[in-house]
């Protein structure tokens, strides 16, 4: 899923994602809430309406920018209190707000509140986050569920133009009832093995859910501590569920997920390395301002399929990071999420060939092989 943190993937327009092959799109509930406002995103019709995204959408409930983005002032049973990073203005986050934030939003999949710690934390801390997150997807289901029964709170009435497009909360027989959704819980447990078995156990065993998210990964702790904790994870999930492993997203962890059973992956990564100049690779990361492309008349990856690589060459991008021109970044954005998902595409035609096992360690050997020594380049030129 690409990452629309605002409703937007930064740069690109919907048409062009859908032309990049992206089938599902992210959006954050935390900073659609603080902006522009879940009642006024549901009042333009949801967020896909909002958005213009004809596809699949999920949001996520926004506790990890609520733990890691905006002020903490405190984290009890009953939620979380925070201060906004926009504006300073004092919020609470329940498991019930978060429900009634994300039916307002109107995205497809929507996630449970939970709370979040260090990647790496000690035994002790990682069991209470786990406890209290399953707690808190309970109270998320019981308030879910009664929004599907009662509908949704009326909204506060909009003032527009008379000749403004009809806004959806003129209608309230399609307003309040809220829109299917699933809920998806999130299993917890740090990087020990006994509390992520005991997370997915208390997730399995207090509902029939629609998918399963696997968080807490990705957040500091060496990647050999995330696989390793995916395998954990990978024989106690439903196979018959798809897995989403949240917030992960380079090449070479989509294809690692992939081997242990993860079907959904997200990350902001294409959009924000692209915009810093780096683009993705087989061959690993490359920086498109280096002094060797100046001029470079290949594109920057062969076979790629994004207009990129297809109608520029590295010489033209390298100009236009020089430059600054903001057509770069944007051809980057595109490359990076074309170039994933890429991945997934080819990763997906593997397994039904039956070929995923050598084309995924071929891949990983070539990625990993030329990638080592070109980032040690990049960081000489970078400090050039
Ligand atoms: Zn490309």
């Amino acid at each position: 899923m690409p990452v629309a943190t605002q409703g937007t993937i930064k740069g690109l327009s919907v048409d062009e994602v859908e032309a990049a092959g992206g089938r599902m799109m992210l959006s954050n509930a935390y900073h659609l809430y603080l902006r522009p406002g879940d009642m006024g995103v549901r009042a333009l019709g949801g967020l896909h309406a909002f958005t213009r995204w004809p596809g699949p959408m999920l949001t996520d409930s926004g506790g990890f920018q609520v733990f890691s983005l905006a002020k903490l002032r405190a984290v009890t049973e009953d939620g979380v209190e925070f201060r906004s990073h926009l504006d300073g203005s004092l919020h609470q986050y329940t498991p019930e707000s978060v429900m009634r934030v994300e039916r307002n939003l109107g995205a497809d999949v929507i996630m449970q509140l939970d709370e979040l710690i260090a990647g790496g934390a000690e035994h002790d801390a990682s069991r209470a986050a786990m406890e209290r997150s399953l707690r808190w997807l309970e109270r998320c289901r019981v308030e879910f569920d009664r929004i599907t029964r009662d509908g949704r709170e009326p909204a506060p009435p909009y003032t527009v133009s008379s000749d403004a497009p009809p806004l959806a909360t003129a209608d309230p027989e399609f307003d309040l009832p809220a829109p299917e959704q699933a809920l998806f819980p999130i299993v917890q447990g740090g990087t020990h093995a006994d509390l992520r078995r005991a997370s997915i156990a208390g997730v399995l065993g207090t509902g029939d859910w629609h998918g399963i998210a696997v968080g807490g990964l990705s957040v500091g702790e060496a990647k050999a501590d995330m696989y390793r904790t995916l395998e954990w994870c990978e024989p106690l999930l439903p196979r018959t569920k798809p897995r989403y492993l949240m917030g992960v997203g380079f090449p070479d962890d989509l294809i690692e997920g992939v081997r242990r059973g993860i079907d959904l992956f997200d990350c902001v990564v294409p959009t924000r390395i692209g915009r810093h100049g780096t683009a993705f690779t087989p061959d690993g990361t490359a920086q498109v301002r280096q002094s060797s492309y100046r001029m470079d008349r290949r594109p920057l990856v062969d076979g790629c399929a994004c207009p990129a690589c297809t109608r520029y060459d590295r010489a033209y991008l390298r100009h236009l990071f020089a430059s600054g021109e903001m057509l770069g970044l944007r051809l980057l954005a595109l490359h990076n999420v074309t170039f994933l998902l890429a991945i997934m595409s080819d990763a997906r035609a593997a397994l039904h060939a039956g070929t995923f096992t050598s084309w995924s360690a071929e891949w990983l050997g070539r990625y990993r092989a030329k990638g080592a020594r070109q980032h040690d380049e990049e960081l000489a030129v970078a400090d050039s």
